[in-house]
């Protein structure tokens, strides 16, 4: 199994995470960009940048969030110690599907 690096669904490599404009497609999806001007943007289809937000981006913002939250707290953030949630439309609860 050594295929499973990132991106990698199913055997299927997320044309996402090949794609060359991968972290201008992830910083426009932070700023909370709707799937659809995204697509336009990049050229890449809805379904393959909502497959890529919940696969790929999300788990690596979890990630993030969980290294970079004790800093946001040394430093005093005027957001407070929670860290904001990869998708902000979204309930951050949500395990049952
Ligand atoms: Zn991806």
């Amino acid at each position: 199994m050594a295929t499973a690096a990132r991106g990698d669904v199913m055997g299927r490599r997320c044309k996402v995470c090949d794609h060359a404009g991968r972290e201008a497609i992830e910083a426009d999806m932070i700023t909370g960009m709707g799937l659809l001007p995204l697509a336009a943007k990049h050229g890449v289809s809805k379904s393959v940048l909502a497959r890529h937000r919940t696969n790929c981006l999300a788990p690596r913002l979890a990630a993030a969030a969980r290294l970079t939250a004790p800093v946001a707290i040394t430093q005093g953030s005027a957001h407070g110690p929670k860290p904001s949630p990869p998708d902000r439309r979204r309930p951050a609860r949500r395990f049952c599907r």
